[in-house]
């Protein structure tokens, strides 16, 4: 779950992380309140989910209330990569000298919290990794020690040379750590944590992503999703209980069982196709699951055709039949589907789809080269 950047700030904020205080704003009349709340000059932010704000024009400088009150007009409402902006955040203006970059993520690789510092921080940050990645220091902490009071000085000598500065950096290295360990976080990046012209170093910018698992022992933390700020598909996905992940392909897939989805995405994949999705109906057959993944499956206009790909074990392939004709009578299903079902009483899921003219395939490979060919010729 990603949070906003003025929750993210919360955090942060109280484990000691230097920044100025700011206000949030759904209404320019807020934003305008803020600004003059606030006195000189602000910023005023775009809250999604989604990095790059600044160059989509989402960060605005304002001299005056007025000024943040125009800046909010255009910036409520904006859409920036695929997401509208419903809040601003409004916050005093900082002069720049130097922008860094600090960011720590939950590393599959090294299976460890790993930072990565550069001293070349602020909006080209990805150009940096990608042309420049020498620039990027990186250190994987071992999670039993913590980060270590010389690994926290180390990472911040890389990013500055006065003792003060290198001093509040490695104490926000570290305040950034426990931020991210207590909150169970998958990510947690301040870009830019800058440096004014008088010396200070401040935190700009705030992005925490929390590890969905984490959430059912973490209520607080759950209680902050912005359910409007999400992709809509996945979000009825969740309430569905389906695990749903929206991807840029053509293929919509249904499958139950986390394995067998990434399988079946990898076939997809083999036989040339592009998975619009990936999704797992889980363990238990509910005809309703069923109706509810075709539903957001068919929601998704990049979707060509559908697979649905069903081993039964514990799931009944009888009640995924059942429920694919429900869904195919509830609602329209405007592109082919495919269904290849095996297992616990597939006679009986054969018979259903036949009874309603729908046939079944018990071959992986066939029904995926079939799925992936459709999804071609209707494209
Ligand atoms: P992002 O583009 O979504 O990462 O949004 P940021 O909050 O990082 O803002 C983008 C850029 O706007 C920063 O890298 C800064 O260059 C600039 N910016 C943000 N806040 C301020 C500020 O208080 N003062 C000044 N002068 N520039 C700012
Ligand atoms: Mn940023």
């Amino acid at each position: 779950m990603n949070l906003h950047e003025y929750q993210a700030r919360e955090l942060l904020k109280a484990a000691g992380v230097p920044m100025f205080e700011g206000g949030v704003a759904s209404t320019p009349a807020e934003a305008e309140a803020i600004a003059a709340h606030l006195g000189g000059g602000v910023v005023v932010k775009a809250q999604v989910h989604s990095g790059g704000r600044g160059k989509a024009g989402g960060v605005k400088l304002a001299k005056s209330p007025a000024e943040a009150r125009a800046h909010a007009e255009k910036i409520l409402g904006m859409t920036i990569k695929g997401l509208v902006v419903h809040k601003v955040l409004v916050v005093p203006a900082a002069d720049i000298a130097t922008e860094a970059y600090v960011g720590l993520i939950m590393d599959r690789g090294t299976q460890r919290p790993v930072f990565m510092v550069s001293a070349a921080g602020g909006v080209d940050i990805e150009e940096v990794a990608a042309t420049n990645p020498e620039k990027i220091t990186r250190l994987a902490v071992d999670p039993v020690y913590g980060l270590l009071p010389h690994q926290a000085l180390s990472l911040a000598f890389t990013l500055y040379t006065d003792i003060k500065q290198v001093r509040t950096a490695a104490r926000i290295m570290e305040q950034l750590y426990q931020v991210f360990t207590a909150n169970g976080a998958t990510l947690a990046e301040i870009n830019p944590l800058v440096t004014t012209p008088d010396g200070r170093v401040l935190a700009l910018d705030a992005k925490i992503s929390i590890d969905d698992n984490e959430l059912d022992r973490r209520p607080d933390l759950a209680a902050l999703r912005d359910e409007s700020a999400e992709e809509p598909s996945e979000v009825a996905a969740r309430n569905a209980s389906l695990t749903f992940i929206k991807l840029d392909g053509n293929v919509g897939c249904v499958v139950n069982g986390a394995g067998l989805a990434m399988a079946t995405m990898d076939l997809v994949k083999y036989y040339g196709g592009d998975p619009a999705n990936f999704l797992d109906i889980g363990g238990s057959s509910n005809p309703d699951k069923v109706v509810n993944a075709l539903r957001i499956i068919t929601s998704d206009p990049n979707v060509k055709a559908i697979l649905f790909n069903i081993f039964g074990g514990i799931t009944r392939t009888d009640d995924v039949a059942n429920g694919i004709v429900a869904a195919t009578r509830e609602f329209k299903v405007n592109v082919p589907i495919v269904i290849r079902l095996t297992g616990t009483n597939e006679k009986e899921a054969f018979r259903i789809l036949e009874g309603v003219g729908m046939t079944a395939l018990s071959d992986m490979d066939e029904a995926v080269a079939k799925v992936v060919a459709l999804a071609k010729e209707a494209a």
